[in-house]
């Protein structure tokens, strides 16, 4: 394999850098790097660990304009966006952290039932190991930190390999982590492509935290499965929007433009199908085409809204749909080309008459293109949005919250927004996947530290009593078993205590005829 990744300019297309290429025994060996960090990482407590890792927060703050310009330079992204959606999440989720972390990691007792009298019962967690984070081109930055990030305050060590396509990202996670006061081989970042996530999937990892395509994702879970390994799997999107004739449509407007176009569409969440109901159709495209026409669109030096698409193959995904969609009858009405510049600009592109057939409806497309549907209710739109196979996010818009709660509640989806796009995946509190072909598994919130242990359950009996009244000997003891288990299953828990008392009693005179016998033993 070519030993280097070239880095191209998403902007110019001219060449920016070259950087090495990890070998497969070289994931080897960064997997037993991390592997030898775990003793000791694991054993700083939780608050060490995260006190360790707020210096991130002071470094992001401190040059945060630095790394947003060569995040941009890597992703062709708008200046904004790279601190907004890249950035800034790292100390958000820091910050939650820092005070959820200890509560959610710490052992809690649980209820003990009656029928284990004097019992104690205990949850508790601990760290899985080594976990390999293979992270996508998209948001480069924040799908590569926030993982790893979370893995690490749960006690684990990490492998982290980024996108080969936005490889100035994955330098930056390696600057950030060598600051910190870690244990060598905390945390590894290898360079590469498939063949080096695949390395590291069959190396001795303990988990595998994966976001990306579908096609990759099933990959990555065989792999697991060979081993076998727990792994997440956070996939691709198709997020409808649900426009309801009592919206506020200049807001609904603006959302779909901002939610489809952020990040040049190419984001899980993108919103990729708008559901309209028929009555207020025409009025919303027509607020669609004029909030469209003033994006600017443009590179990072441009001051621009929206940035080209990362590579050139993602121009030709979106090329396609755009061509396959026309075809088949859809109307483009705005945009539906490349621009005439060099990169890979497309217009902000919107699609009428779009039907479920159309690859633009059935793939993912991960481009700046706005696919309108006209729904006779919202109960048609309902029923289209849960009738594909992704299922990762969506959003209802309508004046009555109460309605939107109600259609939120039946949307089969990982997140839903009501009269927002977006933006709840910012929320470090919500726990963040899918479900279908967007994966499975959460993190973020709770469940984003939960996804990285393991679970263990502890029961603490006293050991002044020789027996149990479950334990030998069974003799003489059904009549007893039986009524406990008669007051047990019927909820007359405080009854099945008598039979329980007597069970003791044989266990007793079982134990006091023993010793009397001459040959005990
Ligand atoms: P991809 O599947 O092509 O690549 C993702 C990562 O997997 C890259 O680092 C790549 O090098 C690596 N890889 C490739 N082959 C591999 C193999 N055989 N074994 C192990 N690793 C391998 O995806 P992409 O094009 O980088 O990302 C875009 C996709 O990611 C879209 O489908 C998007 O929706 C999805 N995505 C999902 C989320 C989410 O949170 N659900 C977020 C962002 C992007």
């Amino acid at each position: 394999m070519a030993d280097v990744i070239t880095k191209t300019s998403p902007v110019s297309g001219e060449k920016l850098a070259e950087f090495p290429i990890t070998a497969p025994e070289e994931v080897e060996a960064a997997v037993s790097r991390a592997r030898q960090a775990f003793a000791a990482w694991s054993a700083r407590p939780v608050e060490q660990r995260l006190a360790t890792l707020m210096k991130l927060q002071v470094e992001i703050l401190a040059r945060g304009e630095d790394y947003a310009a060569r995040i941009s330079q890597d992703t062709g992204k708008p200046l904004v966006d790279s601190l907004l959606t890249e950035l800034m999440s790292i100390p958000l989720f820091l910050s939650h952290y820092r005070k959820l972390a200890p509560k959610v990691l710490r052992r809690r007792k649980v209820a003990t039932p009656l029928y284990f009298p004097g019992k104690k019962s205990y949850i508790e967690y601990f760290p899985m190991g080594v976990v390999g984070v293979i992270s996508p081109w998209n948001f480069p930055f924040q799908l590569s930190m926030v993982p790893v990030i979370s893995a690490l305050i749960a006690g684990n060590t990490v492998v982290l390999k980024p996108s080969e396509l936005t490889p100035i990202s994955g330098e930056i996670a390696r600057e950030l982590f060598g600051l910190l006061d870690l244990p060598a081989g905390t945390v590894e970042v290898i360079q590469g492509d498939g063949r080096t996530g695949a390395a590291l999937c069959r190396a001795e990892v303990d988990k595998i935290f994966f976001t990306g395509s579908v096609a990759t994702g099933r990959k990555v879970m065989a792999a697991a499965a060979d081993k076998p390994i727990p792994v997440e799997l956070e996939l691709g999107g198709k997020d409808a929007m649900i426009v309801c004739a009592d919206a506020n449509l200049l807001r609904a407007a603006k959302g779909a433009v901002w939610g489809g176009l952020l990040n040049c569409g190419q984001v899980c969440t993108s919103v990729e199908r708008i559901f309209v109901e028929s009555a207020v159709f025409e009025r919303f495209v027509e607020l669609l085409e004029q909030e469209l026409a003033a994006v600017r669109v443009g590179g990072p030096d441009e001051r621009a809204d929206m940035g080209p698409l990362v590579f050139a193959g993602q121009l030709e995904t979106v090329e396609r749909h755009v061509r396959e969609a026309r075809a088949a009858g859809a109307r483009v009405v705005a945009g539906g080309e490349r621009l005439d510049r060099p990169g890979q600009f497309y217009a902000p592109t919107l699609l009428l008459d779009v039907t479920p057939e159309m690859s633009v409806y059935r793939e993912e497309t991960f481009g700046p293109v706005l696919p309108l549907i006209r729904v006779d209710s919202v109960d048609e739109a309902i029923r289209l949005a849960n009738a594909h196979s992704f299922g990762l996010t969506a959003s209802v818009w309508t004046a009555d919250r109460a309605r939107g709660l109600s259609i939120a509640s039946r949307l089969e989806c990982g997140q839903v927004m009501v009269n927002d796009v977006l933006s709840s995946v910012g929320n470090p509190a919500l726990p963040f996947g899918g479900v279908k072909s967007s994966g499975f598994g959460r993190y973020h919130g709770p469940d984003g530290l939960l996804t990285f242990v393991h679970t263990k359950a502890i029961m603490v009996s006293g050991d002044k009593a020789a027996s149990e009244p479950f334990w030998f000997p069974y003799e003489k003891k059904y009549a007893d078993m039986l009524e406990t288990f008669r007051f047990m299953l019927g909820g007359k828990l405080l009854k099945a205590l008598g039979p329980l008392r007597r069970l003791n009693r044989i266990n007793a005179e079982a134990q006091a005829a023993r010793e009397r016998r001459p040959d005990k033993g």
